[in-house]
C-alpha cells in the first residue's frame, strides 16, 4: 500500500502573535508527506527551483518518502507568506508567488501510478487533474483546495471535485465554494458533484465529516500553546489518509478513527513553527494522544 501526493513544496514566511519565520520549509505536499509517512509509504510529486535547499527534505528521505517525482526546475521556488492574528483560525495570505509552478507539468516516475491512495494537496486544480488522470486505479482519492483557487479557477476546481472520492476544505472555503452559510447544504452541494464524503476542517474547533452514513464530528486536541497553524490542514489529511491507506477496509469505523488520527497529527504540527514538530513525531506519541482523544470524547448512554 502507498500514497501518491502532488502539492506544493514551498518556502514560507509566516507571522503569528508568537513569532515570525522567514523562508522556512513549507508547502502542502511537504506537510502531508511528513504526516502520512508515519503511517504508510509515500511518493511525492512537485517542483522546486534551483534556489531550494534540498537538504531540508532529508528527514522525509530518512522516513522512506520517495522523492523521485520532485523536479528541480530553472527558476525560483514557490513562495507563500501569511499572517495570523490572535484568532488563529483565520489565515491572512500576504503573498503567493507561483514561480516554477507556473510552467510545471507533473511527470510520474515508474511505479507512481500503481499507488493505492492518491492525495491531491492544495495546488492549481489543473495540475491536480493532470495527476488524477495518470492514476486511474487508486482505491481512494482525496483532494484539498483553498480560496486562491476557488476564486481564481472555479471551473477547473469543479471538474476536479467531480473526479475524487473525498473532498476536504476549511469551513470558510466550503462556504465560499458552495455559496451558502450552511455546512450541511454546502457539503450536500459538493457531494452532488460526485465525491462520497466531505471532510470540513474547523481549525481549533476540530473537523466534521459528511458521507452517506450521515455526520461525524471530532473536536481539536485542546492545546494551550498554538504557535503556527500553517500546515494543520495538510498534516490532518496526512494522518487521515495515511491511516486509511494501510487499513484493509475503508468502513465507517476506520473513517472515524482516521478523522481522530488526522486531528492528533495536526495538533502536533501547530505547536511549533514550520515542520519542526512533524520532524520529531513518532507513532508512539500519536498513539498516546489518540488515547487521550478517546477519553475526552467518550459519553456513556443514559
Ligand atoms: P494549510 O495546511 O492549509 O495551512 O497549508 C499551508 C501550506 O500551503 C503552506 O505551507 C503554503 O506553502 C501552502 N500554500 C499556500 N497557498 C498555496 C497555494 N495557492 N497553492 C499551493 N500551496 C499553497
Amino acid at each position: 500500500m502507498s500514497i501518491l501526493v502532488v502539492g506544493s513544496v514551498a518556502l514560507d514566511t509566516v507571522e503569528t502573535p508568537f513569532g515570525k519565520e522567514t523562508e522556512v520549509l513549507g508547502g502542502s505536499a511537504v506537510y502531508f508527506a511528513a504526516a502520512a509517512s508515519l503511517f504508510t509509504d509515500v511518493k511525492l510529486v512537485a517542483v522546486v527551483g534551483t534556489d531550494f535547499p534540498l537538504g531540508e527534505l532529508d528527514f522525509l528521505r530518512d522516513r522512506g518518502v520517495d522523492l523521485r517525482g520532485l523536479q528541480v526546475a530553472e527558476g525560483r521556488t514557490f513562495r507563500w507568506s501569511g499572517r495570523y492574528d490572535y484568532d488563529l483560525n483565520v489565515t491572512h495570505t500576504l503573498d503567493t508567488q507561483l514561480n516554477v509552478f507556473a510552467d510545471f507539468h507533473p511527470v510520474l516516475p515508474e511505479g507512481y501510478a500503481d499507488v493505492s491512495t492518491l492525495f491531491l494537496a492544495n495546488i492549481d486544480p489543473t495540475l491536480q487533474y493532470e495527476v488524477r488522470s495518470q492514476v486511474p486505479g487508486a482505491r481512494l482519492t482525496m483532494m484539498d483546495t483553498m480560496n486562491f483557487w476557488i476564486q481564481g479557477q472555479r471551473d477547473e476546481l469543479t471538474r476536479m471535485i467531480g473526479a475524487v472520492d473525498i473532498v476536504t476544505m476549511n469551513e470558510s472555503e466550503l462556504r465560499m465554494f458552495a455559496g451558502t452559510s450552511s455546512l450541511i447544504a454546502g457539503a450536500r452541494k459538493v457531494r452532488e458533484l460526485g465525491p462520497q464524503a466531505v471532510v470540513i476542517k474547523q481549525g481549533e474547533y476540530g473537523a466534521v465529516m459528511f458521507d452517506r452514513h450521515g455526520y461525524f464530528t471530532a473536536p481539536a486536541y485542546p492545546l494551550e500553546e498554538v504557535r503556527d497553524p500553517t500546515g494543520a490542514g495538510d498534516s490532518f489529511a496526512g494522518g487521515f489518509l495515511g491511516y486509511l491507506d494501510q487499513c484493509g477496509e475503508i468502513t465507517p469505523k476506520t473513517l472515524r478513527q482516521a478523522i481522530i488520527l488526522g486531528s492528533v497529527v495536526a495538533s502536533f504540527t501547530v505547536g511549533e513553527f514550520s515542520l519542526r514538530a512533524l520532524r520529531d513525531l513518532t507513532p508512539a506519541k500519536i498513539r498516546e494522544r489518540y488515547q487521550e482523544f478517546r477519553d475526552f470524547t467518550l459519553v456513556e448512554a443514559i
